[in-house]
């Protein structure tokens, strides 16, 4: 898990309360926001270790018991509040979409029970815009008057959809995008070689979560090689019949294409003559370097048309082996500009 620590670079808010917590004058509730792929959760979890944290020194220490079940997630003392994944039974399979009431009353039941002296609880609440106003309202309560030794971290996206008086009760922290100087740094501490994390970076587009998680994935950086291989690289039409013979029964993978080559062009488009330099695209044949080169918006936008085009006529049903021959056709004929 990256811990708390390494958001120090946010700011000052994740300073002070870091230090809070190591001087046991923590606030009860807090409310962290940001965009997705700042590592709002993440953080939430770090804090949440911070105050369990058994060991000595700079909290949390990573190594204690308590340390170790926070990286699981399986703290007997953290409740978790998301949505889907219901408390009771008797909202199992339903609201799949939301915290329900019903579950933010079973953990006030469970945190109201608690009575071990001196001992500490944490409810993590994951994306709270996920609770309705009555979820909400049933949450405000045990916030204006938390459980001894409880400690409330929410995370949400949009904060200002919440209620006011959610908002009101809780210390906001904001976590702003990383710079990709700060992402290398993480990734470089986690152990994370400069060519992959430079990779994993520039795909995830600003997420640091998500940048840590390709970083780590083999099987993607598999796919993305022969996405780029077979479908932007085919070296002539005589070849399109083995490649999409190749890609025929694998129908359930399209839309997992379809994105990585929007993804591929989005990025080329906003990046334009850089990438046929050679900064930040790699993987990319002389061709679609040259394309980069002499590519107006224009020429961007008919490409991201041709993957729209195919993703819907792969929704209605059209033979997925027609589709990859057209989207491979199209794709040597922009290139050829
Ligand atoms: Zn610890």
């Amino acid at each position: 898990m990256i811990g708390p620590e390494r958001f120090l670079s946010q700011g000052e808010g994740v300073r002070s309360l870091l230090e809070q917590i190591q001087e046991n004058r923590a606030n009860h509730a807090v409310l962290i926001s940001g965009e997705a792929g700042t590592g709002k959760w993440t953080l939430a979890r770090g804090l949440a270790a911070a105050l369990l944290c058994q060991g000595e020194g700079t909290k949390p220490c990573g190594r204690c018991k308590a340390c170790l079940q926070m990286e699981e997630l399986a703290h007997p003392d953290v409740i978790t509040l998301e949505k889907g994944k219901h408390l009771t039974r008797a909202d199992e399979g339903k609201a799949k979409n939301n915290i329900t009431i019903g579950d933010v009353r079973e953990m006030i039941r469970q945190t109201a029970q608690h009575g071990m002296e001196g001992s500490r609880r944490v409810v993590l609440v994951k994306h709270a815009e996920d609770m309705r106003d009555d979820a909400q309202n049933a949450l405000l309560k045990t916030l204006e008057e938390p459980p001894e030794g409880t400690f409330f971290f929410l995370t949400a996206r949009r904060p200002e959809t919440l209620l006011p008086t959610i908002i009101s009760r809780c210390r906001p922290l904001r976590l702003r995008p990383w710079t990709e100087t700060e992402m290398e740094k993480v990734l470089a501490e986690l152990g994370t070689d400069a060519e992959t994390a430079r990779k994993a970076i520039r795909d995830a587009d600003g997420s640091l979560g998500q940048a840590i998680r390709l970083a780590g994935d083999e099987a993607y950086w598999a796919f993305r090689e022969e996405v780029m291989r077979d479908w932007m690289n085919c070296p002539s039409r005589s070849e399109i019949l083995k490649v999409s013979g190749k890609w025929k029964d694998r129908k359930d993978e399209g839309e997992a294409v379809f994105a990585l080559l929007e993804r591929i062009f989005s990025r080329m488009m906003r990046r334009g003559l850089r990438v046929s330099q050679g900064e930040a695209e790699d993987a990319l044949s002389e061709q679609w370097r040259r394309f980069a080169e002499k590519a107006t918006a224009a020429d961007y936008v008919k490409v991201l048309d041709r993957i729209s085009l195919a993703r819907e006529r792969s929704l209605r049903n059209v033979q997925f082996q027609v589709i990859v021959e057209q989207l491979i056709l199209d794709l040597m004929e922009a290139v050829s500009i």
